[in-house]
């Protein structure tokens, strides 16, 4: 994954095995919110900004992405394994107009339409099968880890004339397993996932205290999913260590601006 400047000043990432696809992982530079927790670049209502500040960040984030802002679809995330499929009536829905629906992931294959995945922790996952021309992006904290939610996209993917062996997954910037502390009421959510056992570990220093790496646990359901190793990029950056660059929930306990991850063919 690499960092990108655009020439508006935005700060993002992106990954080279979605290109072309037109992508990035928003990060806290370059937006125009000037609260001490939102700057600069929130991308959600409800933290603070007001609604003008919002849009002007959508907009400056989607002219670095070139995308249209208008296109994006980014609905309220409840921590479901809800995917839709988006068709052109939901253009906007989020950030323009409320249709009413929550969701935390998911696909298209109109070319006119960007999907997008707000995030401060938990981990988005923007996924291509650049032949088929399918996309999807997922939203999954631990509770969509633990309901598989990136398996529900890929397989609404493959409906819709995509292939596992085709798909390439970008894994963005999310809390690492250093600063991700768990219970066991977690744990037990987890534990039948694959490689669970390889990717949450006990805490040396607190009793039934584990830590997880959800960016990891995901790379291993998509494996499972048929998606190659080889095609899944996933980015080594935790939100929590890097509390200049990133919005973190965890770090701030909930005082945060959010990101935006946005993918569009
Ligand atoms: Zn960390």
């Amino acid at each position: 994954m690499e960092k990108c400047i655009a020439e508006n000043g935005v700060v993002f990432y992106r990954s080279e095995k979605l290109s072309p696809v037109r992508h990035g992982f928003s990060t806290r530079l370059g937006g125009i919110s000037t609260l001490d927790h939102t700057a600069a670049m929130n991308l959600a209502f409800g933290r603070g900004d007001d609604g003008r500040t919002v849009i002007g960040n959508l907009e400056l984030f989607c002219s670095a992405l070139k995308i249209n802002p208008r296109t994006v679809v980014s609905l309220p995330q409840v921590h479901s394994n809800n995917v839709l499929y988006v068709k052109e009536p939901l253009r906007g829905g989020g950030y323009f107009s409320d249709p009413g629906i929550c969701c935390d992931g998911y696909v298209t294959d109109r070319k006119n339409i960007a999907l997008g995945v707000k995030i401060a922790d938990c981990v988005p996952i923007l996924l291509s099968d650049n032949e088929a021309g399918v996309i999807a992006a997922i939203h999954a904290g631990w509770r969509g880890t633990a309901l598989q939610i990136v398996a529900r996209g890929v397989k609404m993917m493959c409906e819709i004339g995509a292939a596992p062996h085709r798909i390439a997954a970008a894994i963005g910037p999310a809390i690492g397993q250093c600063c991700y502390e768990i219970g066991e009421e977690v744990v037990e959510q987890l534990t039948g996932l694959p490689s669970a056992d390889q990717y949450i570990s006990p805490s040396k220093t607190a009793q039934n205290k584990y830590y997880a790496d959800l960016k990891a646990l995901n790379r291993a359901i998509l494996m499972r999913m048929g998606v190659p190793s080889d095609n899944i990029d996933i980015s080594p950056l935790c939100t929590a260590c890097l509390s200049d660059l990133f919005h973190s929930h965890r770090k701030t306990g909930g005082v945060r601006g959010t990101m935006l991850a946005v993918i569009s063919l």
